[in-house]
């Protein structure tokens, strides 16, 4: 599908085109050029404090038409941009669902956080009860994606609303042993292993001086991530080097998680010097246990060896482990799906992420033109949901992707116990992140100012040990302002203490 967008608004011709995606997949095109199939013509009025929005289809469609009006907002700023961007964006939505007789599960929504809808509704005073009335009323969520934002703002109260200086940790090992056919990550392949300890080198400076910023500015890091990448396609060497120099340098975390993804890269030497370190958390993830898809995607393990692997780490003493599936694989079916979650629950792990198949731009299996399979996809996700429920976990976080399998989610659920705060902090980007490594990106929050200072690390591995000292500095001049807010806030509390 091809569809030409008019519009007065250049700026939001892309946001347009998102709604448009909702209806047709990812491969609808949106162009201002011939040829297309049908053609979009946005008007835009203000009468007597009014907005009018009203949009008319032609091609297939012709004299399909569809006007909302709203209460214009004329800060000349943020609030009016965003307010005049959601009418539009509704009125197109209704017009679409009119022409298509659909209704996608997640509304007009397009963007990777709705949970931060539901907290916008509490935050401007609405019971949990007229949140939800609201995000029914302007963005036609169905009832079962209610529930599940719900669900996830349940288990997150008392988390997300850390102090002020609090900031996570993430340390970013960018290599695996070989590249998954649907993965976007600028990982490479470990191949000889020649770039590990340059990099290492590196990472360990950045570590050190991040460490001694960080302890000056007054940042109070307690939750601590190693992802990747693969941190473990590290030797037992190396990756208990990392830990005891991040150990070393940030002290004992109250949580740690470490991303030990591919079951071929864990054995029990290795297992067994991450026991040796305050570890609370690690991921095994099998993403099927059907072994013709895991060599379709490009994974080096069988699905015996994720359950074995499994088991050697229950036995070594680990007791929070999570594991990650993936609905909609290459080839892969309803059944297929039920019996990867059957394996899971037999295995019974603490917390488990359930993914839609998303195939981004720079995928293999967007090179390969892999055609995204629409069918049994919402209900694959959905016995995902149930599955995990039957485990007893409740969905604790939530995310969505540009390019998924019919613009569903990603989940993440997890017993009792078993939350992993630096998911929510992540997600819902309440606290700060302080981000070490290749393509890490700290952020750096300020909750009273309502902004958000990014500060990337480069992806590419040989430019960032080259360019680490540069790394550092960004981080710096990101966090310099928090840091002097920080100081009051102290000064605040000591004062209340006196008091
Ligand atoms: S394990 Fe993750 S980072 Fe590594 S290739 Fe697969 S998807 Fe990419």
């Amino acid at each position: 599908m091809r569809i030409a967008i008019e519009t007065p608004f250049e700026q939001f011709r892309n946001d347009i085109g998102d709604v448009v995606r909702l209806f047709y997949g990812e491969g609808a095109a949106v162009t201002i050029e011939e040829p297309h199939d049908a053609e979009l013509v946005h008007t835009h009025q203000t009468e007597e404090g009014t907005w009018i929005e009203h949009f008319a289809l032609s091609g297939s469609f012709d004299g399909l038409t569809m006007t909302m009006r709203g209460e214009a907002v004329t800060d000349g700023g943020l609030e009016e941009k965003r307010q005049l961007k959601r009418l539009m964006k509704r009125c197109a939505y209704q017009l679409f669902k009119q022409a298509t007789g659909r209704q996608p599960a997640w509304g007009s929504l397009t963007g990777i956080r709705p949970t931060r809808l539901y907290y916008q509704q509490m935050e401007n005073g609405k019971s949990r009860e007229e949140a939800r009335a609201a995000l029914f009323d302007l963005f036609d969520l169905s009832k079962e994606k209610i529930d599940l934002l719900d669900e996830i703002i349940t288990a997150q109260e008392g988390l997300i609303r850390r102090p002020q200086n609090a900031c996570d940790l993430y340390i970013g090992i960018p290599f695996c042993t070989t590249r998954c056919a649907y993965c976007s990550f600028s990982s490479g392949e470990i191949g000889d292993g020649k770039l590990v300890e340059p990099y290492l080198a590196a990472l360990f400076h950045e570590i050190d001086q991040c460490s001694r910023m960080a302890q000056e500015m007054g940042l109070d890091i307690r939750v601590g991530y190693i992802g990747g990448g693969t941190p473990s396609s590290l030797t037992t060497g190396q990756l208990d080097r990392l830990l005891s120099h991040m150990q070393r340098r940030f002290g004992r975390l109250e949580e740690l998680t470490v991303e030990a993804g591919r079951p071929d890269t864990l054995d029990m030497e290795k297992l067994t010097m991450l026991r040796s370190h305050p570890v609370t958390r690690i991921s095994i993830n099998p993403q099927t246990m059907n072994d013709e898809t895991l060599r379709v995607i490009g994974r080096a393990h069988t699905a015996q060896q994720t359950i074995d692997t499994y088991e050697l780490a229950r036995s070594l003493g680990f007791d929070d482990i999570n594991m990650d599936v993936i609905a909609a694989l290459p080839g892969e079916d309803y059944a297929m799906f039920s019996h990867t979650l059957d394996i899971i629950r037999s295995l019974a792990p603490d917390s488990l992420t359930v993914h839609t198949l998303a195939i981004k731009r720079s995928s293999k299996l967007h090179e390969q033109k892999y055609q995204q399979q629409e069918e049994d996809v919402a209900r694959m996700v959905e016995l995902g949901r149930e599955t995990a429920h039957a485990m007893g976990m409740q969905a604790y976080y939530l995310y969505r992707q540009k390019y998924m399998a019919q613009n569903l989610e990603n989940v993440g659920y997890a017993k009792k116990g078993s939350i992993c705060r630096y998911n929510i902090d992540n997600m819902e980007e309440t606290t700060s992140v302080l981000a070490l490594g290749a393509g890490g990106i700290s952020k750096c929050v300020m909750r009273q100012e309502e902004k958000i200072l990014r500060a990337p690390n480069i992806a590419n591995i040989e430019q960032y040990i080259s360019r680490v000292d540069e790394m550092v500095e960004r981080k710096i001049a990101a966090f310099s302002e928090k840091a002097a807010m920080i100081r009051a806030w102290k000064e605040a509390a000591s004062c209340a203490d006196q008091r």
